[in-house]
């Protein structure tokens, strides 16, 4: 018999955890998710209001839930209240992350501590989840979106050293996930976004410009997290299933490989 290939998305009976889902691509996967019929668990870490309103709003008994990325045990336990808060859950979105710049010049002590930080939130809070979400997810099936970025395979600047090899681990964790537990029904992806129009980005907007980041595109316009957020939707309807350990690029063209 031909496969169901009938195109709507419905997330009846999914429950999504969302790692940074109350603000930039976060938010818009958060809402594409709910919006779709998932029942969601928004986490924050200092955007505590935003996700407890987003919660509320999508009115299907999703959850907001806080917790401090920078530390590994609070990334566990975020897993376990939300899992049994919410009675399971199907898909971990690995969203969380931040981008701060630091000269390598700047110093030891500044660049470790920059160093630190960022792997800390990027990549180790990213892999406890992985691994609670592997432990929850045998014998019922499950998936991992990784939201990594371009920067994993073009690199990034000198003052972004931290956060492209934080990124580039995450692609190996994802990948490696994916080879390992495939056979135990759980598949994991790897979204790679470049230039996204976020909280992230505005900064470094304000400070270059659009134009510089405008001409990489080979679109004639910039991304919006509205054009990241479907293909989590999409991952978490199972369609692409068969697609587990790739890679995703969202990025305007601006990196092809
Ligand atoms: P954003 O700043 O709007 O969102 C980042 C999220 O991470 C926020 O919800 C924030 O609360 C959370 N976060 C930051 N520090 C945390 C901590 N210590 N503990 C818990 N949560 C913490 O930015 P965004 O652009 O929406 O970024 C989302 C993801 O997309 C990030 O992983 C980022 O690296 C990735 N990404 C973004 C771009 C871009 O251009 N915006 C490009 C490539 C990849």
């Amino acid at each position: 018999m031909r496969k169901d290939l009938t195109m709507k998305i419905d997330l009846t009976g999914v429950t999504a955890l969302v790692t940074g889902g109350s603000s930039g691509i976060g938010e818009a996967i958060s809402v594409t998710l709910a919006d779709s019929g998932a029942i969601v668990a928004v986490h924050y870490n200092t955007g505590g209001e935003r996700a407890r309103k987003m919660a509320e709003e999508f009115d299907n008994g999703s959850e907001a839930f806080g917790a401090d990325l920078v530390d590994p045990d609070a990334a566990r336990n975020l897993f376990v209240r939300a899992a049994e808060s919410l009675g399971g859950i199907d898909l971990l979105v690995n969203n969380a992350g931040i981008f701060i710049p630091v000269q390598p010049d700047s110093g030891h002590g500044e660049w470790m501590k920059t160093w630190e930080r960022t792997l800390a939130v990027n990549l180790t809070s990213a892999g406890v989840l992985c691994r609670e979400a592997i432990e929850h997810f045998r014998g019922r099936g499950g998936r991992i979106v990784n939201i990594a970025s371009r920067a994993a395979f073009r690199g990034e600047t000198a003052e972004y050293l931290a956060y492209a090899a934080s990124k580039g681990g995450m692609i190996s964790l994802s990948r490696s996930i994916a080879r390992s537990f495939g056979k135990e029904g759980i598949k994991s992806f790897a979204i790679a976004p470049g230039y996204v129009l976020t909280p992230m980005t505005e900064e470094y907007l304000d400070k270059h410009g659009d134009e510089m980041v405008a001409n990489e595109l080979a679109l004639d316009e910039m991304t919006d997290a509205d054009d990241v957020a479907p293909l989590v939707a999409f991952i978490a309807s199972g369609r692409l299933d068969h697609a587990t350990g790739c890679t995703i690029d969202i990025n305007g063209g601006s990196y092809i490989h």
